[in-house]
Formats: C-alpha cells, sequence, structure tokens
C-alpha cells in the first residue's frame, strides 16, 4: 500500500508510527513544505492577514519543517474524559471514548503514565492533572526517528497546493509545488496534516469544503487572580512537580452554558532567570542576557534550582502566582477565508476573520464567580486583578478548532473512501484542555481498526 502524509509536524509523525507499528511493510511517502530546520509563518513565505490583531495564531502560533509545531510547543498531553462535557455531540463523545479507551496506550508511546485520577472539587470544577512530555523531547519528528525509517521517503521542500477528486468521496491525485515546479503524484490513500489553517487553505484551494470560508474558534485566555501564601487550594496542590525532565501540572475545569473554561496557575511571571529558561527549553532560543539573568537575581536563582533539582518541584517566587481562566472563545463568526494576496509560492493566502463578542465577557464573568466560590470556600488568600474582564487582551493561546465538521467517529472515518484529516480544527469543541493529544487516540483507532481495508 502507498500511503502519503502531507505534513511532516506533530500529527503526521504520530500518523506514521502508528502506520508502521500495525503496518511494517506500508511504503509512507512523507511530504512537508520544509525540511530540518524550523521556520516561523514568515520565515517559510505564508501569508496570512492580520485583519483583526486579537488573533495571532497563524502568524505567531504556526510553525513549519519537520516536527513542525511540536518543535516549540509545550508537550502538554491532555485527553477528555466524561466529566468533560455536560452535552457533547456524538463525534466529541466518540473521541471521548476513543481518548479513555487508548490514553494509556498512546501515552505510553512517548514513555508517559498518567494515572493521576480527576476530582470533583465544587459544584462548579473538576480537577485534571497533566503530565508533559520530558523538555528534551518535545519534537514528536525526532521523538518517532521519522528520518530513519525505511518505510519513508521524505519529500522535503514540497508544498501542497491542492488534492483533486472528480466524486469529493475519492481523492485521485495531490497537486505540489517542488522547487517551484507543480508535480502531481496518486496514492491508494491520503493523510492530510499539514496543520490546522494549512488544511484549511488546501482544502478552500481544492473545493472540498462547501462555501468559501472555514469557520473556527480558539480558547481565550487572562490573567485573573493573583494567589498568595500558598500554592494549595483546598486539599490540591496547584504547585508543578518533576517527573524526569518532564512537568506534572494541575488545573480546574468547568462548564458554563455549553462553553468550558479551565483556571490554571502560572508561576514566576516576573522572574527573568525563569523567563530565560523558558526561552531555551521550549522555543530554542538563547541570548546572552539570559547568562546576565543569572547574576542579577542570585538569591532566587539558587530557591529556583534547589526547588526543581532537591524538592523536585517548581519555585514559587515571592511566595505569589496567579490563576489563569481560558475559555472557549463562544463567538460564532471567526473564519478564514482564501486571499487575494498571494504568499512567496504564488498561492493565496489566507484571511483571518476573528471576533469576540459579549457573549465571551458573559462566560468570563460567571466563570471568574465560580472560580472565587471555590477560592472562597477554601479559604484562599488571593487579588483579583481586574473587577471588568477584558477579552481584548486575552494571551496568546492558539488550540483552533470547530473546523470541519463530523456526524460521529463513523462519518470521521469515512467522510472520504481514502483520506483521514487529523488536526485540532476537526473537534466540535477543545473544551478545557490544550487539545492536541486528544486527537491521537482517533489516530490510533483509525489505524488499527478502519486502515484495514485499503490494506487488504
Ligand atoms: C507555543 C505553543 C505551545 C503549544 N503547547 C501545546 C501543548 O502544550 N499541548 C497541546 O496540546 N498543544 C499545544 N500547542 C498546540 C500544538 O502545537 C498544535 O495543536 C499541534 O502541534 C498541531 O499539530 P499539526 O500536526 O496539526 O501541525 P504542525 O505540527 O504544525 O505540523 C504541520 C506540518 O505540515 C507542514 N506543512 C504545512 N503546510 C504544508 C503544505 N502546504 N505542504 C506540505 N507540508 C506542509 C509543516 O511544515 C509542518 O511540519 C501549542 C502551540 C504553540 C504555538
Amino acid at each position: 500500500m502507498r500511503i502519503a502524509v502531507l505534513g511532516a509536524g506533530t500529527y503526521g509523525s504520530y500518523v506514521i508510527d502508528s502506520i508502521l507499528k500495525k503496518y511494517p511493510e506500508a511504503e509512507i511517502i512523507l511530504f512537508d513544505v520544509g525540511d530540518k530546520r524550523n521556520k516561523s509563518e514568515q520565515e517559510i513565505g505564508y501569508y496570512s492577514s492580520l485583519k483583526n490583531a486579537l488573533y495571532k495564531g497563524l502568524t505567531d502560533g504556526r510553525f513549519f519543517g519537520f516536527g513542525g509545531a511540536s518543535v516549540k510547543w509545550g508537550g502538554q498531553l491532555l485527553t477528555y474524559t466524561c466529566n468533560d462535557f455536560k452535552n457533547p455531540d456524538c463525534f466529541m463523545k466518540d473521541i471521548t471514548k476513543f481518548d479513555m479507551q487508548y490514553k494509556d496506550d498512546m501515552l505510553a508511546k512517548f514513555n508517559i503514565e498518567n494515572k493521576f485520577p480527576e476530582k470533583h472539587v465544587s459544584d462548579d470544577l473538576f480537577t485534571k492533572t497533566g503530565v508533559w512530555l520530558s523538555a528534551l523531547h518535545h519534537d514528536f519528528f525526532k521523538w518517532f526517528k521519522i528520518h530513519k525509517r525505511k518505510q519513508v521517503t521524505i519529500r522535503s521542500n514540497s508544498r501542497i497546493v491542492r488534492l483533486e477528486s472528480k466524486n469529493g468521496k475519492d481523492i485521485d491525485a495531490v497537486v505540489y509545488l517542488n522547487n517551484g515546479k507543480e508535480e502531481r503524484d496518486s496514492f491508494e490513500y491520503y493523510f492530510l496534516t499539514a496543520g490546522a489553517f494549512e488544511n484549511a487553505r488546501i482544502m478552500l484551494s481544492s473545493g472540498m469544503v462547501n462555501g468559501d470560508k472555514v469557520f473556527f474558534s480558539d480558547h481565550l485566555s487572562q490573567k485573573v487572580f493573583k494567589v498568595k501564601k500558598s500554592t494549595v487550594i483546598g486539599n490540591e496542590d496547584f504547585v508543578f512537580r518533576m517527573r524526569g525532565t518532564s512537568l506534572i501540572t494541575k488545573r480546574m475545569v468547568g462548564e458554563i452554558d455549553g462553553c468550558s473554561y479551565y483556571v490554571h496557575p502560572v508561576f514566576n511571571l516576573k522572574f527573568p532567570f525563569f523567563e530565560s529558561i523558558k526561552q531555551i527549553l521550549f522555543k530554542r532560543h538563547f541570548e546572552w542576557k539570559y547568562v546576565w539573568n543569572v547574576f542579577t537575581d542570585i538569591p532566587n536563582v539558587i530557591g529556583f534550582v534547589w526547588a526543581i533539582f532537591v524538592l523536585r518541584r517548581m519555585y514559587v517566587i515571592n511566595n505569589e502566582w496567579f490563576l489563569y481562566i481560558d475559555i472557549e472563545n463562544p463567538t460564532k463568526e471567526s473564519y478564514v477565508s482564501l486571499s487575494k494576496e498571494k504568499d512567496a509560492y504564488g498561492l493565496p493566502g489566507l484571511d483571518v476573520h476573528y471576533y469576540v463578542d459579549k457573549e465571551a465577557e458573559n462566560i468570563y464573568e460567571k466563570a471568574k464567580v465560580a472560580a472565587m466560590k471555590h477560592l472562597d470556600a477554601c479559604g484562599v488568600d488571593y487579588d483579583v486583578l481586574a473587577e471588568k474582564i477584558d477579552v481584548q487582551t486575552c494571551e496568546d493561546i492558539y488550540h483552533p478548532y470547530g473546523m470541519f465538521h463530523f456526524d460521529s467517529a463513523e462519518d470521521y472515518f469515512t467522510r472520504w473512501n481514502n483520506m483521514l484529516l487529523v488536526t485540532t480544527g476537526c473537534l466540535t469543541r477543545s473544551g478545557g484542555i490544550n487539545p492536541t493529544a486528544s486527537m491521537l487516540p482517533m489516530v490510533d483507532e483509525f489505524v488499527n481498526n478502519n486502515l484495514k481495508s485499503y490494506h487488504t
């Protein structure tokens, strides 16, 4: 079986590992617009408009080349349980079912175990514990050793332009640009894994979506409380703990009017040394001023090193930390569409329209009240940072969802006869988690039980 994987990033790498575990004889052609060097949107030469500066998910949240965004991401792997959605649609119900079924096996592929139970801590909130990938093993392409797989032929610097399909159900060919030259190839099966927004651009360019817009939503994030003295709320300690070089973190998740929110701790916002460490570990970025940051604050640096290496927990500067509330943006009008502007490849870029309306403010207010009720009941010493929520100042958290719509897992697996679309954009809801890992069990279920019909 000749399989095309279109995008060598987070999902593309996971898909290849899953296929080869089940079908070691498969022949995989992996296309990627980039190569070994990870690039930003600007560096790779893509175009997206900043019609609304509120949302920078395309300009600042996309990374290209082998490993894709996993080279730069946090590596927090979270999945859904029955606690996440009060009234999930059929597709989210199916995703939750497969998440619960495959979670342990999926995490085991990364040498991770997460047996921490979720606990209801109030009428509104339950806790969810996350185990992150080791800070040294973020990059899925490297982790799964894709470049060493003999079954995989990599076509780097190959930009997928569009898919060809006469009947909308069967993909006949993929058209791509290789060093400026348009080429075409056909495969038995296709996995479209070019990132949420580029997948949308490809689908729009291929006439494979209804209309000329792909609607989407994303989380909004705000710093809401400053907490003093202790990191314990009720019986739960929210300080990050260390397991090997991996972090264990905890959040509280709730849902209001069909809209999820999560309340999560952020530490050391005003600690330049800690910021330097994050830049080096997560963004792979170094500046000499980071060394200077060590010498300007030696007592706190010593405290930090002691906490991490001896106590195996996060240092909390001045014993003060912050609680952020992130919500699913309930506004339904945000979308991307093909732009008149061409990118460096001569292809139409994406115009981005992102909106936040009054409904988001209402959800924020209600989520804030629910969180305060719990903090007060637990006798927590805290300040409310802003009496009025200002959703215009949302932080940069990018988990696009709600782009492609499926009725059920069955519909998802069979929408196209020979293609699977893998992206967080398929999720109807993002819930109270960073949702990338929630789609991995769907890949496993598909490869284990649905791909076989093509293989025989
Ligand atoms: C700073 C940051 C931190 C994050 N932290 C977390 C986290 O802790 N947990 C979490 O769940 N999520 C997190 N996310 C979100 C997560 O990174 C994404 O959801 C995930 O990486 C998406 O995977 P993907 O395979 O769809 O895209 P990518 O990993 O970006 O892969 C897409 C691949 O396709 C290639 N490509 C693009 N266009 C084309 C084309 N036309 N032709 C051929 N190849 C193409 C690209 O080069 C890239 O390799 C974070 C995101 C950011 C920006």
